[in-house]
């Protein structure tokens, strides 16, 4: 157990516009509630990096020791296109000419898959909005009693005019009520809210709509920032320790969701709001509904044209952890390039630390003081690329030891190994590739294989050698042209 790094963790907190000492409600348990995926297409490399992010903040309060218990939902009905268009779910359905159940399904299976690859931590409880339809008009209820939302028509909305007289509506995202009054489109008519700026907690569904549940107003179905109160607050509590999700969800979701909390519960739900940055492409961000996305799937199997060349999970995942969660980053082709020669570099050296013989009676290298400074940069708001750059400064020691240039003594390899593997692989969660000389019955193998694609190459047969790197992928073997000493690698 590392809980001596418990006292010392700083989190950025979106709330305060700080970074804090984290001091959870409870001593050994911590509640984190990140907002899952909306299932209606396939997750793309921003999602991923913003799950990522959170798994290492999971990992790594887990490691400190504490009990996390991170709940992670599944957003399966009433998230509306612009906030008050049609249903995205119910609208994928009819362009796949498919159930929406069916829409669901496929995508959370994809998402669940993808979160597998990239090694990600299924999270303690997944629970999806239409399971907990009871949940969400049992809190409507309560905020029409305390007279902050309104019915119209079978629908219910939240009245942030009325909400903000004895509360500060904007909190989180810093906007002041009357800004908001000013800058929000004049309503059309179309709508039954009173006030532009109000949200949807109940809408009466349309004859022909199939999500729709009974409710005291109307059958129909719940507006999206509902569900992570209904959930969070069944799972975590009124008031809970962490709740995440990526930037672009601190307004309107995550404010909306802080009224809701607030008008039911007097609480801001969470003490700690985390938010991370955008992943972009050319310069925009990543986005399902625009179509300026990369999905895990073209990167893997050579399908985007961006791209020159497959990755492996791991070095992509490298790629974003080089950057702080609070950061944006933006993905390229070279940016890729080099983080897999990073990643590469990182995995070499740790396999020459494993196969080290030639020991000394000191060591030059201060390993606990080296150690502190890994914990230090994780407890400075889970600083990822502070952690890789303490961790190269390790690497850089082993290959002098290699060299003969520096002392390591044996018992300091054991203590160097494991405090490198619980970074990497249990933090980090990066996955060990098999190396070329890990296998001396695989390195045969592949010699052959790929001196068959040289020949095919050689001969201006790129269908051919396309066709062995490609197969060679899609059995996670990643080969890599540019260096010639890691020639293959393995997921
Ligand atoms: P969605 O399914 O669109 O609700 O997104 C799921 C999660 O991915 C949310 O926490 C979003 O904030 C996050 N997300 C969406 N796009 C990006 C992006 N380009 N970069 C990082 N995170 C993103
Ligand atoms: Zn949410």
């Amino acid at each position: 157990m590392h809980s001596f790094a418990k006292n010392k963790l700083k989190i950025y907190n979106s709330l305060s516009g700080k970074k804090e000492i984290f001091s959870p409600i409870s001593k050994e348990h911590v509640g984190l509630y990140v907002c899952g995926p909306t299932v209606y297409s396939n997750v793309h490399l921003g999602n991923i990096r913003t799950f990522t992010s959170f798994d290492i903040i999971f990992r790594y309060l887990s490691i400190i020791g504490y009990n996390v218990r991170y709940v992670r939902n599944i957003t399966d009905v009433g998230h509306l296109e612009n906030d008050e268009g049609e249903d995205r779910i119910s609208k994928k359905a009819r362009v796949e000419n498919l159930e929406p159940m069916e829409i669901v399904q496929k995508y959370t299976v994809d998402f669940h898959g993808t979160l597998r690859k990239f090694n990600l931590l299924p999270p303690s409880i997944e629970p999806s909005a239409t399971g907990h339809i009871i949940e969400q008009i049992n809190l409507i209820k309560k905020l029409v009693e305390k007279k902050v939302a309104y019915e119209k028509n079978g629908s219910v909305y939240f009245d942030v005019i009325n909400y903000n007289k004895s509360n500060n509506y904007g909190i989180l995202s810093k906007r002041n009520v009357d800004d908001l009054i000013h800058n929000t489109r004049a309503l059309d008519g179309v709508t039954d809210k009173k006030n532009p700026q109000d949200f949807a907690l109940w809408k009466k569904a349309d004859p022909e709509h199939i999500m729709k549940w009974d409710s005291p107003w109307s059958k129909g179905f719940p507006g999206w920032h509902l569900e992570c109160t209904a959930m969070s607050s069944k799972y975590l509590g009124e008031k809970f320790d962490i709740h995440g999700g990526g930037m672009d969800l601190k307004f309107p979701h995550h404010e909306c969701e802080i009224a809701q909390s607030k008008a039911c519960f007097g609480t801001n739900a969470a003490n700690y709001w985390v938010h991370t940055n955008m992943l972009t492409l050319n310069g925009s961000k990543m986005s399902k509904s625009t179509g300026n996305n990369i999905l895990p799937s073209e990167i893997f199997s050579d399908g985007s044209p961006l791209i020159s060349k497959i990755f492996s999970e791991s070095s992509v995942k490298f790629f974003m952890l080089q950057a702080h969660y609070r950061s944006i980053l933006d993905l390229s082709n070279d940016a890729l390039l080099a983080s897999e020669k990073g990643y590469l570099k990182l995995m070499k050296g740790i396999k020459i630390l494993e196969d080290l013989n030639n020991f000394s009676l000191e060591t030059s290298f201060d390993i606990k003081k080296w150690e502190l400074s890994c914990y230090d940069s994780m407890n400075d708001d889970f600083n990822t690329p502070i952690l890789i750059a303490n961790i190269f400064e390790a690497i850089k020691f082993i290959n002098q030891v290699y060299a003969g240039k520096a002392y390591l003594k044996k018992e300091d390899k054991i203590k160097l190994l494991e405090i490198i593997n619980l970074f990497v692989f249990k933090v980090m969660g990066l996955k060990k590739p098999v190396l070329k000389g890990d296998d001396e019955k695989l390195d045969k193998v592949m010699n052959i294989l790929l001196k068959l694609r040289n020949e095919a190459r050689n001969k201006k047969n790129y269908e051919l050698s396309d066709n062995i790197r490609n197969l060679l992928n899609e059995n996670g073997i990643s080969i890599n042209d540019n260096d010639k000493d890691s020639l293959y690698s393995i997921d």
